[in-house]
């Protein structure tokens, strides 16, 4: 199934298409939760994925269960946000089952953002992976025997899902020693940057292990000078970005303003093997 990556216009109720997003009203400390929705909802392989039902019409569970699944919610949620005909709304459905995405948040009290978006991302991969399991287990009783192939693919790792290299290279024999991370987002710090480039920049920039934090290689035997470089090996379709506005454990929030252009050019931090593919 191939991502739609651009907005079809025709999916999206007229008001939606010509006007401003529906609005959400903040339910008492719900910040966190409506601008966690609406990232969500105009992401738009994402938001056609839901308009076309083509999450619900495949969950195994019963229409009067569906309201217990995150994903079914989830695309409820996003369906109503482009299709109603009203400026404003009040997302209570999805904030009186908090718990179903991640069972410590509560109604009313202050959550963060960034968190609930992991739970909600990884709740809706988790169906996912359920839901194709059990495809591949019906699929091998009708034909008799066999294994299923399938690995961990889904729709919201293919819209979300990338991965970083994060490489050590020895400074005294040379030797390379590579890691690869899969990844939902990056987490940038900003407390030294004003713009998105510059914490990009920073995140990118190679850092050399030395001193204190020397690294053990396991050809020199010993510990190392070495330099660390981390790339993106494989960009994700839509790359999610947590400014960390928090300074430390005790420190305040960071609250000054941080600039970004309109397009955000990935090359110069992908790593070369993945340049020379692309
Ligand atoms: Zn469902
Ligand atoms: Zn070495």
């Amino acid at each position: 199934m191939a991502l739609q990556m651009t907005w079809q216009p025709s999916l999206l109720n007229l008001k939606r298409r010509s006007g401003p997003p529906l609005g959400l009203r903040n339910l008492g400390n719900s910040c966190y939760l409506n601008s966690v929705l609406q990232c969500l909802t105009y992401t738009p392989p994402l938001a056609q994925f839901c308009l076309k039902s083509q999450h619900s019409s495949n969950c195994d569970l019963a229409t009067e269960k569906k309201s217990e699944c995150p994903f079914c919610i989830l695309e409820k949620r996003i369906v109503r946000s482009l299709s109603i005909d009203s400026a404003l709304d009040t997302p209570m459905k999805i904030n009186n089952c908090l718990r179903i995405f991640a069972e410590h948040f509560r109604c009313g009290r202050q959550e963060d953002a960034h968190e609930f978006l992991r739970y909600v991302i990884d709740a809706c991969h988790n169906v996912c992976l359920r839901l194709k399991k059990l495809q591949q287990m019906q699929l091998q009783r009708k034909k008799g025997g066999g294994h299923g192939g399938g690995g961990g693919n889904t729709v919201v790792k293919e819209i979300f899902g990338g991965a970083l290299q994060s490489q050590v290279k020895c400074l005294s024999c040379g030797v390379e020693s590579n890691k690869v991370d899969e990844i939902m987002d990056i987490s940038l710090d900003v407390l030294h940057s004003g713009s998105l480039k510059e914490a990009l920049n920073k995140y990118f920039q190679p850092e050399v292990l030395d001193g204190n934090n020397k690294y053990k290689c396991d050809n020199c035997k010993k510990l190392v000078a070495a330099r660390k470089q981390m790339s993106i090996l494989q960009a994700p379709n839509v790359l999610v970005i947590q400014l960390k506005r928090f300074e430390g454990i005790f420190g305040g929030k960071i609250d000054k303003g941080i600039t970004f252009e309109e397009v955000l050019v990935l090359s110069s931090y992908m790593c070369k093997a993945s340049q020379v593919r692309a």
